[in-house]
């Protein structure tokens, strides 16, 4: 099958004051996602929906957050690598399909430059890149905005 499918999670939690990156980019908001890395949930899960596509294992396997190499890392080196690991045995990413859920802020004016961002990163065509974002109706731990979660799916195929 030279065609396969890939599913990625991941979640962050928030605190006040820190930087607020998701899909590649700095997002304006008192809130930051916390993690051993820049804690980008949107670029995490895309990694994972390539990985599992891939049946590479995961973002942990491949990126430990015991490693001091990933401390404070831009998001954007480890989904590099991801597509650089994929090349390695083979595979392109086709189009990728991310589903962000949070509280605040609204994400719609910043869609775009992070399509942008992340085709950049894996040297592809914005067109290949969908980002949605839909709140979590003010329930759970997104709801009380105490955590911010992506998931993706991607499509891979062998060169
Ligand atoms: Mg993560």
């Amino acid at each position: 099958m030279n065609i396969r499918v890939g599913f990625g999670f991941d979640v962050h939690s928030l605190e006040e004051g820190i930087p607020f990156y998701l899909g590649g980019i700095l997002i304006p908001h008192s809130k930051g996602a916390k993690g051993h890395s820049d804690a980008d949930v949107v670029l995490h899960a895309i990694c994972d929906a390539l990985l599992g596509a891939a049946a590479l294992g995961d973002i942990g396997k491949h990126f430990p957050d015991t490693s001091n190499e990933f401390k404070g890392i831009d998001s954007k080196i480890l989904l590099r690598r991801v597509v650089e690991l994929l090349a390695s045995k083979g595979y392109q990413a086709g189009n990728v399909d991310v589903s962000l859920v949070l509280e605040k802020p609204k994400i719609a004016p910043y869609i775009t430059q992070m399509q942008h961002s992340i085709a950049e990163v894996m040297n592809t065509d914005a067109g290949n890149i969908s980002v949605k974002a839909t709140t979590n109706e003010r329930m759970g731990f997104v709801g009380r905005e105490e955590g911010v979660a992506a998931y993706a799916v991607a499509l891979i195929s062998k060169i």
